[in-house]
């Protein structure tokens, strides 16, 4: 079904509407089809003087059954559907191995690039001066390429958070953008300009950087500086080797926290690396139903937590980001039960903290998830225009899933530092 089907069969309940009109109800009739799995026919029928308003509201309440009464109507987005133009995500199992590695000429005798062409002894090398643009014209093809390159500007940033979000005063590392795993929800599927994977061979002018930099901590004992941002921590740790010299420079600056924060198990670096106290390797989690059927080619639930469990032994602390929390029919028993298989598992005091974050996404986003992954069920929600012009399950939803999730979390990980991520400040001071 495509849009063109769908306003045509709009068109045929209401002739007379007008475009705008007629994209709104032909989104509203394509989101009930998809989430309550029923035919068109079961949506919108044919009845005596239809008219559009009666139409939509109709339609409103029967998809945003939780929310339709008490938000404001002009919290319900009804962008135009663009399922024609779609381009699928790749979901066929691969390994990382790139087509074309680009070497920028001021690092083509770095380690970086020597380890580059061990590793991918068949790719096809080609130096850049930086300035040619590299990459494909589409996402999915991301992997294909690779950068090796000098940063020369970005460094070090406090997190952006969100506008207008309570913070919690995390600070950035840019080391690398883009990942090969597929997560539904990733924002760099939106966000992310070159479709190549870009990794810095100059990582000492980070460590420069961070050593001559200052830094906010937010609630916590020492500032925490972060390299997830824009690619996961560990996913190509084994290339970039960049945790045996960031653990070892931590561990001369037992002033600061650094945390890599992955969903990989990648974590051979780590561990010879030797281990540090105010180095945090912490894991996404989720609900098995979340990892399995949303999070592409990442390690399942139990991988995670043995490599957890592997690098606490070697003496690093860990962290968990519940993150992000997607609501569902029996969501709850989901995340309970993943709570209990860490609690079964993990060593509780090394936990430094846990964040919890409900699913959230900007409006472009929105329509990327929905052409990439035509079949995904976490669209589904009830997703209402927020505060900071983010989409986020209704308050109601939300504090529901944070009053059941952090007080479990409290109660089985006491020593832990447990809060909340780009939320609405209203929200977040009730927990
Ligand atoms: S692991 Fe993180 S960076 Fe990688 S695809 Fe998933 S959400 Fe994106």
């Amino acid at each position: 079904m495509n849009e063109i089907e769908l306003e045509n069969y709009v068109r045929s309940i209401l002739p007379k509407l007008g475009i705008n009109k007629l994209r709104e109800l032909t989104r509203l009739v394509y989101e009930i089809c998809k989430r309550e799995k029923v035919a068109l026919e079961e949506v919108l029928t044919a009845s005596k003087n239809l008219q559009f308003e009666a139409a939509k509201t109709q339609l409103l309440r029967r998809r945003y059954p939780v929310n339709f009464d008490s938000a404001a109507k002009n919290r319900f987005y009804l962008p135009k559907l663009e399922l024609s133009q779609a381009v699928s995500a790749n979901l066929t199992p691969r390994p990382f191995y790139p087509k074309t590695v680009y070497i920028e000429t001021s690092v083509l005798n770095s380690p970086l690039a020597a380890r580059a062409r061990k590793f991918f002894p068949h790719a096809q090398f080609k130096e850049t001066d930086g300035k040619t643009h590299v990459g494909s014209s589409d996402f999915s093809k991301r992997t294909e390429t690779l950068l090796i390159h000098r940063e020369k500007y970005d460094f070090l940033k406090p997190c952006p958070c969100s506008c207008g979000s309570a913070g919690c005063g995390y600070n950035l590392v840019n080391l690398g953008f883009g990942c090969r795993f597929e997560c539904e929800y990733c924002f760099l599927q939106q966000y992310q300009n070159l479709h190549a994977i870009l990794l810095p061979a100059n990582l000492e002018d980070f460590l420069t950087q961070i050593e001559q930099g200052s830094f906010r901590k937010g609630p916590f004992v020492r500032p925490r500086i972060g390299s997830g941002e824009f690619t996961d921590s560990l996913v190509f740790d084994d290339l970039t080797q960049y945790s045996r010299q960031i653990v070892p420079f931590f561990q001369r600056h037992p002033e600061l926290d650094f945390e890599f924060k992955t969903k990989s198990v990648n974590i051979e670096g780590v561990l010879q690396a030797g281990g540090c106290e105010n180095v945090v390797v912490s894991w996404s989690v989720n609900a098995d139903k979340i990892t399995r059927e949303v999070e592409h080619f990442t390690p399942d639930l139990t991988s995670r937590l043995a490599a957890a469990c592997e690098v606490a032994r070697a003496g690093y602390r860990l962290g968990f980001h519940f993150d992000p929390v997607v609501i569902y029919e029996g969501y709850q028993a989901d995340y309970a039960h993943t709570v209990e298989q860490m609690a079964d598992t993990l060593p509780k005091d090394k936990i430094a903290w846990i964040s919890v974050g409900t699913l959230r996404f900007s409006r472009e986003l929105k329509k990327q998830i929905e052409t990439r992954f035509q079949q995904n069920f976490i669209l589904d929600g009830e997703f209402l225009l927020d505060f900071d012009g983010k989409m986020r399950y209704g308050e109601r939803q939300r504090l529901e899933a944070y009053r059941f999730l952090i007080p479990l979390l409290r109660k089985t990980f006491p020593k832990a530092i447990v809060y909340l991520c780009m939320e609405d400040p209203k929200i977040a001071k009730q927990f």
